[in-house]
Parts: structure tokens; C-alpha cells; sequence
């Protein structure tokens, strides 16, 4: 875990936090004959209350401050998982889901105490189906470990959200990443979850054994779960699509004179109906911070990161057709990689764009953003959202998934300094609603979590939000799944 660029420490948003907080129920003590239990149904080497484990398991890669189980478990097949789940129901005790805790909006964190549901010794590939392009995983198989299990397969799992998260922790959180443009998010990639419910009680949202291409069979159970972020239920299996890897594969970097220009570059490429995989804007401020951090000497202005997937055919006639469209956005600078070497050392730069943002100012703590708006809407609210950052006074470098119309301003800031943690707090508000105003989402692919509740609400509207706590009382009663978060 990188552990070392944990974000933490926002003074304001902290403070938002524990306001919350005391609305929920008052925490329940585990006593020893629960304790007993525990070990009962999963062995008492995989039950654990020291001080040390419960910490770790009881915060993420946010700036939310640790807030750690009473226990952690580490159950090792579904019917452990179930059991478990049994007796945590039976004595009101809260459950929080934990994969590899990646996660940025704190949804790991035990607001009200309970069992942590380690689940990274659940670790098989259960299933591989090179010919039906399918595969199903237990819930401590990531994605850089599904991508060994793949290699030489000629198959490949594309949604990438960078960090090596859990892949049913990514979807628990509909996670996506720099590929989603072509290869979409967990919503799409998902056929089918084994899901064991807060009363133990185990199902399957498309069925038992279940791995069909498409489906008009009743609810859309599925995509229920998929960013449920531990509020429904605890995913034991998913069985996900995989993909042929492309013939061929090319990255490109060029630079725009303006924001404006760049993104209105993303918009029509898109528009022209190019298949482009993945399509990643960077500002002046990132790409000036990359080169920094990178050791690289990219022109420091707005950038776009493009890359092709196809037949060697296909691609030729993508590139061209997208040079065209740069030059008649006054584009330059194009730099082209076809083998793997070079495309590894131009993506260089946008993979490390998270670590060079931090150091532009070092000792600062960070904080993603991740609004996402219809296409049409992207070059206002980059603009606007530049103008805001130097109105406020803050660093946040800009980058962004923009295909989907996602991007992220990768917010530093000095721990100590409460002003400027009020105005970051400001600011992210500020943003979110201006993606909403402009018929967006506050979170493209981070979630929820603990922060974004309020935004969820003015998202969704009144009668959204009660249906949505409907289903959470029907599938939780007891409102013991990982609660605090999302609704
Ligand atoms: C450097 C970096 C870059 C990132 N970039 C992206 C990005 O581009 N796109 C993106 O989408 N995300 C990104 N993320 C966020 C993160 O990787 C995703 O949110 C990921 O999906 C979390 O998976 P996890 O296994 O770590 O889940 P955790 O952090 O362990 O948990 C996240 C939430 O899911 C729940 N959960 C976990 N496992 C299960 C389960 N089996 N059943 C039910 N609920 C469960 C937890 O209770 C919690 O609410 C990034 C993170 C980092 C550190």
C-alpha cells in the first residue's frame, strides 16, 4: 500500500466529519462470547483486536482521520463470510467490507465501531473462460493480479483506476480509470456478483453460475451493488468481461495553446466517432509539475495523453483523422510511441501526475476532486474551475479523463493552515455544484463515501434519495453494512 502519500490532515473537512458523525446510532461494544464467535466461524488465527491491526484496517488513501474497527477478520471462502455476516446481524453489529483500501472518499473508516470483513485472503481466480471472454474473481484478487493470470492469454481486463485496487472493491465503488473512454467503467464490466446480504444470507445478482453477454431478465441487480461502497452487501465473487488485447497500440502527447483548445480537441475527436481508448488532459500546472517531478522536458502547456487501440490499419486511420483535429485546434508539439518501451515512458508522466502534484509543494497534504459533465459542458467548467482555483489562491494541477468528461484538481495544501483548509473546503463544494448546475455528477468514479452525502442528495433529489434509503432498509434493516456512508 502507498502508504506514503496518504492524504490526510484537512483541518475543515475534518471538522464537516465528525459533525456527521454523532448522528449516528452509539457504537456497540464487542463482548468476548462475540468474540468467540468470530473465531468459531473463521478460525482464531483470522480474528484479530490488536490496536495496531484495527488501525491499519480503519482508514484509506483519504484525508479522513482513522476511525478503526473493534475487530478485524479474515475470512477465507463465502460460507465463513456468511457466518460471520450471521452473527454480526444477530448482535447489531456494524460490518465495513475492506479490500485493499485504495479507496479516496474514507469508505473503510468504522464511524460506528464493528467488524472490519479483511477479505484479501479470498484470493482465487475461480474461473476463466478465454473463449466467452470472461473470468470470475474472489475478492482479494486485484487487477495487476489478474493481468499476471492473463498474460499470455491474448485476453485483458481494462478498467484501471491506477492504484492496485481490489477488482470487487472497485466494484463496490464503480471505479474506472484513463481506459474508460473506450472500455467504459465497473457498471459496464460487470456480469454478475455472488453477494453475501447483512443477514448472512448468500445471492447471485444475475443468478447462480451465471455469465451471459446480455440480459432482460427482471431487475438490474448488478449495477444495485456496483457502488453500493459496502452499504448493501459484501461481494464474494465477480464475474467480469475481458477483452482481446489490440494488434496494435499507439500513445501520443501533443500541446494546445489554451484549455479551451484542448478540450474542444477532446470534444470532436469524440464527436467524430474515433475509437480512441484513452484520452487524458493535463494543465500548464500538471504538465510543468510532471516535468519537474519526472525529470521530462514536455512543453508546459495544456496537454493531451492519447492513445489508439485497434488493427494496425485501424489506428493508422485514427491518427490521422485525430492529427487533422489537433491542427485545426492550433495543437503541436505531437510526439508519437508505438512499441512498449516508449508508450511506458510517455505515460510516464500522467501515471506519476498524483506524486507530482504533491511535490510541487512538499509537506502538503492532497485531495482529489472528480466531477464529471456532459461533454458539451467540459470546456466552461475547466475554464471556470481555473479561474476559481487562482481567485481562491490554491494549487490544484488539473487532470482529467476528459473523454468521459471526468477530470480531477488534485488539491494541495498545508495542514497546519486553516484558512486555506476552509477555502479548499469552499472550493471543492463550489466545483461540485457547478458540474451539477451543469447537469453532472459530483464523483465520476471515487464515490461517495463519507463527504460527498450531502452532494449525493442535491444530486439525486428528495424522492431519489428516500427510494435509495428504501432499498437500504429493505436489504439492511438493521442499518449494520458498513454504516455512515453514502445515504
Ligand atoms: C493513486 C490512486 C489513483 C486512483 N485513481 C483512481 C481512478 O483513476 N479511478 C477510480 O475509479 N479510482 C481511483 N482511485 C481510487 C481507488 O483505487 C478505487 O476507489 C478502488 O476501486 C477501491 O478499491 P479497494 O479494493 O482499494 O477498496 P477499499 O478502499 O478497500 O474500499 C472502498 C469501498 O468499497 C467497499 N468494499 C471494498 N471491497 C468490498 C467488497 N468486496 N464488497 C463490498 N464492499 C466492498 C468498502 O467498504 C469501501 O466502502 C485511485 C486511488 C489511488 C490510491
Amino acid at each position: 500500500m502507498a502508504l506514503h502519500w496518504r492524504l490526510r490532515g484537512f483541518p475543515a473537512l475534518k471538522y464537516i466529519t465528525s459533525r456527521r458523525n454523532h448522528r449516528l446510532q452509539p457504537k456497540r461494544e464487542l463482548n468476548s462470547n462475540i468474540i468467540d464467535a468470530l473465531q468459531a466461524a473463521t478460525g482464531s488465527e483470522n480474528v484479530s483486536t490488536a490496536t495496531a491491526v484495527r488501525e491499519q484496517h480503519g482508514k484509506d488513501e483519504s484525508y479522513h482521520e482513522c476511525k478503526p474497527p473493534d475487530a478485524v477478520v479474515w475470512p477465507q471462502n463465502v460460507e465463513q463470510v456468511s457466518r460471520l455476516a450471521q452473527i454480526c446481524f444477530e448482535n447489531n453489529i456494524p460490518v465495513i467490507p475492506f479490500g485493499t483500501s485504495t479507496g479516496l472518499e474514507g469508505g473503510v473508516l468504522a464511524m460506528r465501531g464493528g467488524v472490519c470483513f479483511d477479505l484479501t485472503k479470498m484470493d482465487k481466480i475461480v474461473g476463466l473462460n478465454t473463449v466467452d471472454f470472461d473470468v470470475t474473481v474472489e475478492p482479494g484478487v486485484t487487477r495487476k493480479g489478474l493481468d499476471n493470470h492473463l498474460r499470455g492469454s491474448g485476453l485483458w481486463f481494462p478498467v484501471d483506476p491506477g492504484a492496485d485496487a481490489s477488482l470487487c472493491g472497485m466494484a463496490a465503488t464503480s471505479a474506472s480509470g484513463t481506459n474508460a473512454v473506450l472500455y467504459r467503467t465497473m457498471r459496464e464490466n460487470v456480469i454478475n456478483l455472488e453477494v453475501v446480504l447483512a443477514d448472512g444470507r448468500i445471492m447471485y445478482t444475475s443468478g447462480e453460475k451465471r455469465r451471459f453477454r446480455k440480459t432482460s431478465a427482471g431487475y438490474n441487480l448488478t449495477n444495485l451493488f456496483i457502488g453500493s461502497e459496502g452499504t448493501l452487501g459484501i461481494i464474494t465473487k465477480a464475474t467480469l468481461r475481458l477483452y482481446g488485447i489490440p494488434e496494435a497500440m499507439v500513445s501520443a502527447v501533443c500541446s494546445f495553446p489554451t484549455v479551451q483548445a484542448a478540450v474542444d480537441c477532446t470534444v470532436q475527436i469524440l464527436q467524430c466517432g474515433i475509437p480512441i481508448a484513452r484520452i487524458e488532459f493535463l494543465d500548464d500546472v500538471m504538465m510543468d509539475a510532471c516535468n519537474k517531478y519526472s525529470n521530462l522536458n514536455y512543453t508546459v502547456l495544456s496537454t493531451l495523453f492519447l492513445e489508439f487501440h485497434g488493427t494496425e490499419k485501424s489506428v493508422e486511420e485514427q491518427i490521422e483523422a485525430t492529427e487533422e483535429l489537433v491542427k485545426v485546434n492550433n495543437g503541436s508539439d505531437f510526439a508519437w510511441a508505438k512499441d512498449q518501451e516508449s508508450r511506458n515512458k510517455l505515460w510516464q508522466a500522467r501515471h506519476s501526475a498524483w506524486y507530482a502534484a504533491q511535490a510541487l509543494r512538499p509537506g502538503c497534504e492532497a485531495y482529489s476532486t472528480d466531477v464529471c459533465v456532459p461533454l458539451s459542458r467540459l470546456p466552461e467548467i475547466i475554464v471556470t474551475t481555473k479561474e476559481d482555483l487562482v481567485n481562491s489562491k490554491l494549487t490544484g494541477p488539473i487532470v482529467g479523463h476528459v473523454g468521459d468528461g471526468n477530470f480531477h484538481c488534485l488539491m494541495t495544501m498545508n495542514p497546519e493552515d486553516k484558512d486555506e483548509g476552509r477555502r479548499v473546503k469552499e472550493f471543492t463544494d463550489r466545483l461540485a455544484r457547478r458540474a451539477l448546475a451543469m447537469h453532472g455528477t459530483c464523483t465520476g468514479e471515487h464515490g461517495v463515501g463519507l463527504g460527498k452525502r450531502q452532494l449525493l442528495t442535491e444530486e439525486i433529489g428528495a424522492v431519489g434519495m428516500q427510494v435509495m434509503r428504501e432499498i437500504k432498509a429493505a436489504l439492511d434493516p438493521k442499518n449494520i453494512m458498513n454504516p455512515g456512508k453514502v445515504v
